[in-house]
């Protein structure tokens, strides 16, 4: 077995500031491109994981929301199919990006902005197997999980492992880093 490793090559430094709880707020296009199904799998199946203190649940309100997700047509890069990136919210409402690299060195933030590209996912002809995993994917980013190819790499299929996967739910890998970054309270 391989051991587990924490550092921020497989969980990012910073989380937001909200806590474990994240409200998240589904946009438009998302129903309009047909990926609610993807969302909802992606909140029961990390709301499953035993003994995280996690809550994914679905607000109407987009100004509270801790994640918010869009579902964009070829608008991500060649071969990106999904992208997770990281904002702080001033207490008027105004948003302003927070970079990666300082969300995996410590920087926490306030809100997760992602986007599922239905062109570039269509392109490649994804099943819905690998659009959940997709959508999980994402999600875990928006929890502080990085990439578990990154070295040192755990071996096999995971959620939090990049690429056109088949995979409906995470792994065990991947639940054992999400209750690492939120223990229960
Ligand atoms: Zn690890
Ligand atoms: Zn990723």
């Amino acid at each position: 077995m391989v051991s587990a490793d924490y550092s921020s090559n497989h969980v990012l430094g910073g989380k937001n500031r909200n806590g474990g709880v994240f409200k998240y707020w589904i946009d438009s296009s998302v129903t309009s491109y047909g990926y609610g199904a993807s969302i909802t799998n992606a909140k029961n199946s990390w709301n499953a994981v035993p003994n995280a203190g996690i809550l994914l649940y679905e607000t109407s309100n987009a100004d509270d929301s801790q994640i918010k997700y869009y579902v964009t047509d070829n608008e991500l890069g060649s071969g990106v199919f999904g992208a997770a990136d990281f904002w702080n919210r001033s207490s008027s409402g105004t948003l302003s990006a927070v970079s990666a690299a300082s969300v995996i060195s410590g920087t926490n933030f306030d809100m997760t902005r992602i986007r599922l590209d239905h062109g570039r996912m269509s392109s490649a002809s994804y099943t819905s197997a690998q659009r959940n995993h997709n959508t999980g994917h994402e999600t875990g980013h928006a929890m502080s999980l990085h990439h578990f190819e990154l070295s040192p790499a755990h071996s096999g299929n995971h959620w939090m492992k990049s690429g056109q996967i088949s995979l409906n739910s995470p792994s065990s890998q991947d639940a054992d880093h999400l209750v690492w970054k939120w223990p229960v309270p």
